[in-house]
């Protein structure tokens, strides 16, 4: 098969994720790799991840900090968030993720003081929300007071497995109708899904990259179904990195100037995950640099990682690492090539 800059038919995407021939996805990686590099040189924009609350009014079947999950649960201060996003700009974050459960104690304003506040600290950066459905009202007030990006997985594309991973009070389209919204509301947004969660499957994927092209995001971010003990799939394989890895470059190949994270997830179950994403053609690193109490109680999935490499204490170290695969760490809040001067060009 010859692998060009364009959506692979679906004879296509089934032979990439199946296949065996260890020369096919040799050239799959380093076809998405070139494209990233021709794109965003050897730069890897960093986010400061910052883990709000683990209250959650959402029933996700998968999530650790479900609902009806019985842990334990905190609430960060403005104060604390506030304070962090400095440690974070001294460390050379640019970007600055809030993500969390549906807190119904989170409010609009809770966020709006936030943003402010860290917006009148520095110019030079980018606010990205990762706080799930709220209603469109909600979302323009939070772009009206400064945020930028927006977050949102469409977890799967396939409306049966939506069904098994979800309660009754979710449904696909409103998640897809939320990206729509905060598209139009000028956010940059970033959807993606679970790879293998429970239920899925090759097929089921390809639904998922072709909702992508699509939504066209300017952010995608996969990462493996890793399973929770406290959930009902607990029984559950979790996702692998071969086949993260495979959809990490089908979907760099089909969307050039996305941004795309090797992700926590990635690196959670592979010692070398977050070094495959970027040699997949993925291109953001997430570490965490949430305080303490949060990083010990956010916990989505089992064996999450977030010290080490992780960890957002030593930039320079991950920078010294990514130098060795000929990668640097970029100081710059690392806007999607299709945006300009915080628009979205479409
Ligand atoms: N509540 C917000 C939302 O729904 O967008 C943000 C927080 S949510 C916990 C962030 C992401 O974690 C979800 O989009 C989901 O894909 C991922 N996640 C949750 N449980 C997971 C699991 N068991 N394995 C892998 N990823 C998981």
């Amino acid at each position: 098969m010859q692998i060009k800059n364009n959506y692979f038919t679906d004879k296509q995407l089934i032979e990439l994720l199946t296949t065996n021939d260890t020369s096919l996805l040799s050239k799959l990686h380093s076809h998405a790799r070139f494209i990233t590099k021709s794109i965003y040189s050897n730069d890897i924009y960093i986010r400061g991840l910052i883990e709000v609350s683990n209250y959650c009014k959402q029933g996700c079947y998968y999530c650790g900090i479900n609902r009806s999950n019985n842990i334990k649960r905190y609430r960060l201060k403005k104060k604390d968030i506030v304070d962090t996003a400095k440690i974070g700009y001294n460390l050379g974050f640019r970007t600055f993720v809030l993500q969390g459960g549906e807190d119904p104690l989170l409010n609009d304003d809770f966020y709006i003081d936030i943003i402010k506040a860290i917006k009148n600290a520095y110019k030079d950066i980018r606010i990205t929300l990762s706080i799930g459905l709220r209603d469109f009202k909600s979302y323009e007030q939070l772009k009206k007071a400064g945020a930028d990006r927006f977050l949102l997985r469409h977890e799967s594309a396939n409306e049966f497995v939506f069904k098994k991973l979800h309660p009754k009070d979710q449904s696909l389209k409103t998640r897809i109708d939320a990206l729509i919204n905060l598209k139009k509301l000028g956010f940059a947004i970033g959807t993606g899904f679970m790879v293998e969660a429970p239920f899925s499957s090759i097929n089921t994927h390809i639904e998922d990259i072709k909702l992508i092209r699509k939504l066209k995001p300017q952010m995608i971010g996969i990462g493996p179904f890793i399973s929770h003990k406290d959930t009902i799939f607990k029984e559950n394989k979790s996702g692998s990195s071969d086949l993260t890895t495979r959809l990490i470059s089908i979907l760099r190949i089909e969307n050039p100037t996305a941004l795309i994270p090797s992700t926590t997830a990635l690196n959670s179950i592979d010692e070398y995950g977050r070094i495959k994403g970027i040699l997949s053609g993925a291109n953001v690193i997430m570490p965490n640099l949430s305080p303490k109490l949060a990083k010990n109680n956010y916990n989505l999935y089992d064996n999450k990682k977030n010290t080490g490499l992780e960890g957002a204490e030593d930039v320079l170290k991950l920078d010294k690492y990514l130098n060795r695969y000929g990668y640097k760490i970029s100081i710059s809040p690392g806007d999607n090539k299709g945006v300009r001067n915080g628009k979205i060009r479409r």
